[in-house]
This record gives structure tokens, C-alpha cells and sequence, in this order.
């Protein structure tokens, strides 16, 4: 891998930093992964706010969408991996006013509840807040899972046109109508040339022959959803076209506005090559292409190719996309004079402080707590590449990565946990894991540990093997919930729920904790194995449909990592 770079890991900062630095109208929220407008806040909040976000590794989305006319805050996760619930919420928080806020969401699962967890949380604190979700991909038809089709380039658009609704003055339930009503009327597919290589995870997210491309793929390396040899670009442009028509059914006559992407290794002389044949082939379809627009809008890394979108417009939608804008990224963005300033705006709702260092911890089951998470970290972390590999078959490859930065969080905040006091202690643990993890798997892990706090808390002894049985089979039940998935949907429930049941009835056999966490464990790992021979459904894995099959489900396999090294832990 030849990359850019100075550290893996700091990549996203240093992005950010160099952001603020060449935008004049981009500031960051302080020690957020946010970008905010130079100024924000100063329409004292009458106007709607809007914010979007996602993981890097699609730039310029989103920071490039922040300025005037566009979006008020852009939340940056890691490299692929949706950004935590709190960087969302500390977003609201900064530019939330009167008028409120809309969240423009890219349908992946761990965006959707990253940011709807946020939104919830912001509700509760009285800040008016509504979603919309963008689901403009029309390659994968709609039964390919429940997840449903994913957010891409399309979603540019839809910053635009609601971008433009909240400039003008609309109300919140106004601009969600229209950023609704945009996103419902965009279509998108591309073709991939080349895989990307996540920076910190060092390969290529899938391989492609040399005269192979993948067609339908996703923004992240999941691959695509037909390989073919590669061809003249006009017959690549005639296949995405058709699907993308084919999902929006425009008549003729219809107006649209058409978006040439390149997905980041693309170069401008073929994206003209390819707007070309796009132009025309629309117009021989009997519709009018209004606009049109060929760059960089939503990238994955360095990946080679192109997709397409088509947005249906009348002429509302059509001002919403000629209104001016400020933002850095949308074409003919008009300038902002340039002013050094400060790069940094003040976070307004900074977190809580951290809790003062409780004392030595006394209790056994303290000590067997803290000796479990440090056991589970230890094997989180020492799995990182097996994860990563796992991922990268069936997902985006970060898997590995977030577990390891989730696991580190952990241990660097656990002298700060009360163990001595388990719910208390688990409380702070789903804290930790909902800043560091991030992806998917951030807030089910928060909502697990957070859900077995709260059953804890009602149970007479937390020294009371039973009761630790009991809050860990309430804990699965919630991130059934939360997640939306059930046993058999190829998930970590298919390894979490068999561990709880075989939990349950290896201590209600008498058997000692140390043989029944084993036997979990055991559960577990069975478990997880039997994923690979199921199709997926939830997740970023039911893209992929009949071709993960042979390939086990990565958030199963980390689950009986940390449930065998916590029943290593154990004295027997
Ligand atoms: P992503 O990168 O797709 O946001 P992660 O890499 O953090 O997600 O986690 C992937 C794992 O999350 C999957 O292997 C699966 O076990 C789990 N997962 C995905 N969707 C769900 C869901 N709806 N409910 C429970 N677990 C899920
Ligand atoms: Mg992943």
C-alpha cells in the first residue's frame, strides 16, 4: 500500500486539520470529529439546521457540503465506520436552534443508529430533530435483505436541495418533506475499476482482475453485485443507466438532473467520456437533462470508477439546485473571502467529566469484572487482523479495526470503572464503547452493556452468578431490538443468544461459573460457525446476498473470541 499518509490512524484528524485549514468557511467543532460553518449559530437559529455525516473516505463528503446554502455540520467517522452516537449529538447540540435540525442520513445500519440514537437523545432535551434517510441505490433490488438499498452519491443532491429549502426559510417539517421527496426521486448505480484499501487496514477490500470490473458496488469496497470483463464505457453507462431508470420510471418528457461521480481514482478526462454517453442516452430516452454535473462528490478512497445519478425535478426542486451556495464542494460554490482566524469553533456541550478514580477494588466479583473486560480486550485486540479478513469478506473491513480501538478505550478508561459496583461500572464501559467503536457495532455493544447494567441494578446480589445469567440474556434481548434482527439473521445474536441460553441452563444445572461461562463460550463458537452457511439479512452483509454463504458472520466470530478469553478468565 503507497498512501499519503503519515500514520494510519491519524488520518481522519489530520484530514480534518487540513480541512479547516485551506476551507476559510469550515471550522471544527473542539475536539469533535465535526466540521461546522465558520459563523454557525450567528442566524441565532431561526433558520433550520442541517447536518449530515458518515464515514471518511467518501471527500469530499460530507465536510466539503458544509457552507451556506447547504449543510450546517458534517460528522466524521473513522475510515468507513459511522460516526459515534455523542459526535452526532454534540453536532446537534453546536448547531441546533429554534427552527431545529435535519439529520441527512446515508441508509447504512450503523449510521441509522448512530444518528437516531442521537436524535432520540436530543429530543429528550427538548431540540426539535427529524431524519431522513437516502437510499438511492438501484442495484440491489429490493429484496436483497432487510437492511435495504444503501445511501451513495445521490445523497449530494439531497444536501443540495434541502440545503436550499432550509436557506430559504422553511420550516423543519418543510425541509424533511423536501429532502424526503429528493431522496425518493434519486436513483443510483456505479461500476468499479479497482478495489480501495482502508489506510489502516493496509489491502485492498476485495480483489479485481486486471480486465474484470464490478458493477453495482458499494461506497466502502463492498463489492458490487455482478462481476464482468471490462468494456467500452459507453455500454457500462447503458447498463447503469437502464437500471437507475428502470427503479425511478420517469415518463417521457420528465425533467431530471443527472450527477456523473468518480469514485476517487477516477480521472476527469473519463468521467466527460462517461457524462457524454449519460447525456445522451437520457435524452434519447425521451427526458430532458436539465442539469448536469460530473466531479467528485462521494468517494470511496482511491477506488477506480464511476456511478450515475438521476434526480427527477420540477420547478421547485430545480431552483433548490440553482440556489447559490457557499459550500466548498458543490460546483461553482462562489467564494468566501478568505480569513485565517481561528480554525475551531468552541463544542458547546462538551461530555460529562470523568469520574473521579474510585478506590482499590475489594470484591470478588469486582476483581472477576475487571479481569474479564482486560481478557476480552486482550483477545479484541489480538484478533484485530483475523477480524479485519473476516469483514473484508462479507463487509467493509473495519470490523477488526473498531473492535481493537473499542477494546484500547476500554482498558485505558478501566482503572476509572467502580467495579466494586458492576452496574455502575458497566454504565461506564457502554459510555466508552459508544465514543470509541463507532460502525454498527458501537451502539449494540453500548446497548448491551448499558441493558445488563440496567437489569443488574434490580437484581438482589450481583454476586449471584444467576442474576449475571439473567442481565446478559436481557442485554441480547435489547440489541435484538435496538438492531432489529433476530437468531438466524446472520448477526452477533447468533452467537450472543445460544451463549446466554447456554448460559442459563448450565448454571440452573448447578454447574459452577467457570464451566457454565465455558460452556457459553462453547455455544457461542458453534454458533458463530453456523453463520457461515447463513444468508444474510441485516447488516452491510445482505448486500452481498448468496455470496457470503461459506464465509462466518465477523460480529458472531468476535462475540465467542470475548466470551471464550472471559471464561479463560475465570478461576475454575
Ligand atoms: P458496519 O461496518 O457494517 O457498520 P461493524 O463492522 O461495526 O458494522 O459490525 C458488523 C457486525 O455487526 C456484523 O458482523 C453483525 O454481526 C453485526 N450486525 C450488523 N447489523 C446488525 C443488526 N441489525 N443487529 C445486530 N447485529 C448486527
Ligand atoms: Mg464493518
Amino acid at each position: 500500500m503507497k498512501k499519503l499518509i503519515n500514520r494510519p490512524e491519524a488520518v481522519v484528524e489530520e484530514m480534518i486539520e487540513g480541512l479547516v485549514a485551506v476551507h476559510p468557511g469550515l471550522r471544527r467543532l473542539e475536539g469533535r470529529s465535526v466540521i461546522v460553518r465558520a459563523g454557525s449559530g450567528e442566524s441565532g437559529g431561526r433558520r433550520v439546521a442541517l447536518i449530515s455525516g458518515g464515514g471518511s473516505g467518501h471527500e469530499p463528503a460530507h465536510a466539503g457540503y458544509v457552507g451556506p446554502g447547504m449543510l450546517d455540520a458534517a460528522v466524521l467517522g473513522d475510515v468507513f465506520t459511522s460516526p459515534s452516537t455523542d459526535a452526532v449529538l454534540a453536532a446537534i447540540r453546536a448547531v441546533a436552534g429554534p427552527a431545529g435540525v435535519l439529520l441527512i442520513v446515508k441508509n447504512y445500519t450503523g449510521d441509522r443508529l448512530n444518528f437516531g440514537l442521537a436524535a432520540e437523545i436530543a429530543r429528550g432535551e427538548g431540540i426539535a430533530v427529524e431524519v431522513a434517510v437516502v437510499a438511492d441505490d438501484a442495484a440491489l433490488a429490493a429484496s436483497t435483505g432487510l437492511a435495504g438499498a444503501r445511501g451513495l452519491a445521490g445523497t449530494a443532491l439531497v444536501h443540495k436541495v434541502a440545503g436550499a429549502a432550509a436557506e430559504a426559510g422553511a420550516s423543519l417539517a418543510g425541509v424533511a418533506a423536501e429532502a424526503r421527496a429528493a431522496a425518493s426521486a434519486v436513483a443510483t448505480m456505479g461500476v468499479a475499476l479497482s478495489p480501495c484499501t482502508v489506510p489502516a487496514a493496509g489491502t485492498p477490500g476485495f480483489a479485481l482482475g486486471e480486465s474484470e470490473v464490478e458493477l453495482g458496488l458499494g461506497i466502502h469496497g463492498e463489492p458490487g453485485v455482478r462481476r464482468v470483463p471490462i468494456g467500452p464505457a459507453d455500454s457500462f453507462v447503458d447498463i447503469l443507466l437502464a437500471t437507475i431508470l428502470d427503479r425511478l420510471g420517469p415518463e417521457a418528457g420528465d425533467r431530471v438532473a443527472l450527477l456523473v461521480n468518480g469514485l476517487g481514482g477516477t480521472p476527469a478526462m473519463e468521467l466527460a467520456v462517461v457524462a457524454r454517453r449519460a447525456v445522451s442516452g437520457l435524452e434519447s430516452r425521451g427526458l430532458a437533462v436539465v442539469r448536469a454535473y460530473a466531479g467528485t462528490f462521494l468517494s470511496a478512497i482511491e477506488m477506480a470508477g464511476v456511478s450515475l445519478s438521476v434526480l427527477l425535478v420540477d420547478d421547485a426542486r430545480l431552483a433548490r439546485l440553482d440556489a447559490p451556495t457557499g459550500a466548498p464542494a458543490w460546483p461553482n460554490a462562489s467564494s468566501t473571502p478568505r480569513n485565517r482566524g481561528t480554525t475551531a469553533v468552541p463544542d458547546p456541550a462538551p461530555g460529562p467529566p470523568p469520574p473521579a478514580a474510585p478506590g482499590p477494588t475489594t470484591t470478588a466479583t469486582g476483581r472477576a469484572l475487571g479481569a474479564a473486560l482486560r481478557a476480552s480486550a486482550t483477545a479484541l485486540i489480538d484478533a484485530t487482523a483475523h477480524l479485519t479478513t473476516l469483514d473484508q469478506a462479507v463487509g467493509d473491513g473495519d470490523l477488526g479495526l473498531s473492535l481493537a480501538r473499542g477494546s484500547r478505550a476500554a482498558v485505558e478508561a478501566l482503572p476509572s470503572y467502580p467495579l466494586d459496583d458492576p452496574p455502575a461500572a458497566l454504565r461506564a464501559l457502554g459510555q466508552t464503547l459508544r465514543e470509541a467503536l463507532g460502525g454498527t457495532s458501537g451502539p449494540l455493544y453500548a446497548t448491551l452493556a448499558l441493558a445488563v447494567a440496567g437489569r443488574l441494578e434490580s437484581a438482589p446480589s450481583t454476586g449471584d452468578p444467576a442474576a449475571w445469567a439473567d442481565a446478559f440474556a436481557a442485554g441480547c434481548g435489547r440489541v435484538g431490538e435496538v438492531g432489529g434482527a433476530s437468531p438466524g439473521d446472520r448477526t452477533m445474536l447468533d452467537a450472543l443468544v445460544p451463549a446466554s441460553e447456554a448460559l442459563t441452563a448450565a448454571l440452573t444445572s448447578g454447574q459452577p461459573p467457570a464451566a457454565a461461562l465455558a460452556a457459553a463460550a462453547e455455544a457461542a463458537e458453534a454458533g458463530a460457525e453456523a453463520t457461515a452457511s447463513l444468508p444474510p439479512r441485516r447488516g452491510r452483509s445482505s448486500y452481498l446476498g448468496d455470496r457470503a454463504i461459506g464465509h462466518p458472520d465477523p460480529g458472531a466470530v468476535a462475540v465467542a473470541l470475548w466470551l471464550r478469553a472471559i471464561a479463560r478468565s475465570l478461576p475454575g
